[in-house]
């Protein structure tokens, strides 16, 4: 993954080439170092007049400078003038913590993914043995990405429930119990040497849409991840409604049936009851065996299968229940639906936007678009390198 950009792929213009070309340049002066325009252009393959132009454009834009090196140095390079990359210096990191596997990354400033790593473990169960993981991981993203420790400007880290920022804790006892009472921010300081944040993993999907994806540019928008629990994400006026112990958007946690199945959070008739990822799996998964997972079901949905579409549209209308009560209290433009399934693309969507006409206030089902997330995977991580990026302070590494 090193040096792939977040930002959108182009469209085969000569614009588009011209950033291609402009990455195939930084990218050498990322993994060198210290570079000449000759061994870029070899390295490249460029022509030297464009390797000439494509430098003098980061220079201008303060991208790169230039060090005049009078001695050989000590990897044999000749003395002269030498570029180096502005950025190359300072970078951040971000960690998600899935239910089961974690995600490791390592970014610059200019919003690049430098180095990714990924493991597989029972994180509900192992805090400590996650938190250590991911910590080995963050080690070897840095040294890939040839980023020294002191030049990290801190970490940005996703945890898979509510989040009390102000304790670095999970929020509740019953949602992440293997981690009830770990204070994760000064335990990953401890590990990493460096200032860390930690964020719920809706709010980090949400965070990666603003400022990469299907949020641009949208002031009031709500992300939706339906996975194997159900989270929003909430931008209101352009920022993340965190709420007084920063736990809004617990959105799998509304009621919609009093009466109805007992929730691991120790309600009843939960949204997650009826229309997470093992709900879902519950509803059809009896005669297909244990191997059944929530990709499958979607598979087959896509597949035709009558079961499982109407499993995954029953969850859309359920959803969307939950979320026209959240359009009718915070009146957002735009519902972003991410988590895995929202693969299933109109066939979860549809019932959403049905039930949001249903059942919000005209006026605000009127001005709200449901549409699908552009991370799915990744987002979280994603999510958590753009809030070490937002919390960085720019570093003064002038020549
Ligand atoms: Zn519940």
């Amino acid at each position: 993954m090193a040096g792939t950009s977040i930002r959108g792929k182009g469209d085969g213009t000569l614009g588009w080439l011209r950033e291609r070309n402009r990455e195939r340049v930084i990218g050498v002066l990322r993994t060198q170092g210290r570079t000449s325009q000759a061994d870029i252009a070899r390295a490249t393959g460029l022509s030297r007049t464009t390797v000439s132009s494509l430098v003098a454009e980061l220079r201008d834009s303060s991208l790169v400078f230039e060090v005049d090196v009078k001695e050989p140095n000590v990897r044999g390079g000749r003395p002269g003038v030498q570029l180096v990359l502005q950025d190359s210096s300072s970078a951040v990191v971000g960690i998600d913590f899935g239910h089961s596997h974690v995600l490791v990354a390592a970014a610059d400033l200019a919003h690049n993914v430098l180095a990714e790593r990924r493991c597989e473990l029972d994180v509900d169960h192992n805090a400590e043995e996650a938190l250590d993981a991911s910590a080995r991981l963050a080690v070897e993203v840095l040294d890939e990405a040839g980023v020294q420790r002191k030049n990290v400007l801190g970490a940005g880290i996703g945890i898979p429930g509510p989040v009390d920022r102000a304790r670095g804790t999970v929020g509740s006892a019953t949602i992440l119990p293997g981690w009830l009472g770990l204070r994760i921010g000064a335990e990953m300081e401890k590990r990493l040497g460096f200032a860390v944040e930690i964020e719920n993993d809706a709010n980090l999907g949400a965070l990666a849409e603003l400022t990469w994806g299907s949020g641009r540019g949208c002031a009031n928008f709500a992300y939706i991840k339906v996975a194997t629990g159900v989270g929003a994400g909430l931008v209101v006026d352009g920022s993340l409604l965190r709420g007084a112990s920063g736990t809004a958007g617990e959105l799998g946690h509304t009621t919609l049936n009093e009466s109805g199945a007992l929730c691991y959070c120790g309600n009843r008739g939960c949204l997650e009851t009826v229309a997470s990822g093992p709900a879902i799996l519950r509803l059809v998964g009896r005669d297909e065996g244990e191997s059944l997972t929530l990709g499958g079901v979607i598979e087959l949905a896509a597949q035709g299968d009558v079961r499982c579409r109407r499993a995954i549209s029953d969850a859309g209308r359920e959803i969307g229940v939950a979320v026209a009560g959240l359009c009718n209290l915070i009146n957002p433009e735009r519902i972003v639906v991410g988590g895995l399934l929202s693969r299933a693309g109109d066939l979860l969507l549809q019932p959403i936007r049905d039930s949001i006409r249903r059942y919000t206030v005209l006026a605000a089902a009127e001005c709200v678009d449901v549409v699908p997330a552009t991370f799915v995977e990744r987002a979280e991580l994603l999510g958590s390198l753009a809030l070490a990026i937002r919390r960085a302070k720019p570093s003064s590494t002038a020549p």
